[in-house]
């Protein structure tokens, strides 16, 4: 469960997480400017898991020299 969960219906809760997911795949940014290892979608699609960015990605994005500078916003700085 979202932490937006909390303060929106639900509903609206799963269309704002699908927009924030697709708008930042879309974009490349953050985890999604690589492809993912687990469900081997390529840079810029939605893990196939679709309401989670595989963990496997977020640290193959975080170990990518070449993606520094970009905004890492759906990327825990710390677990
Ligand atoms: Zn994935």
């Amino acid at each position: 469960m979202s932490a937006l969960s909390v303060l929106l219906p639900a509903p609206v809760a799963d269309a704002a997480h699908d927009a924030a997911h697709e708008t930042a795949a879309r974009f490349r940014q953050g985890a999604y400017s690589v492809s993912c290892p687990k469900c081997h979608v390529p840079a810029g699609s939605l893990c196939l898991a679709r309401r989670a960015v595989h963990t496997a990605r977020r640290d193959l994005y975080r170990q990518n020299p070449q993606t520094h500078g970009l905004v890492p916003l759906l990327v825990g700085r710390s677990r």
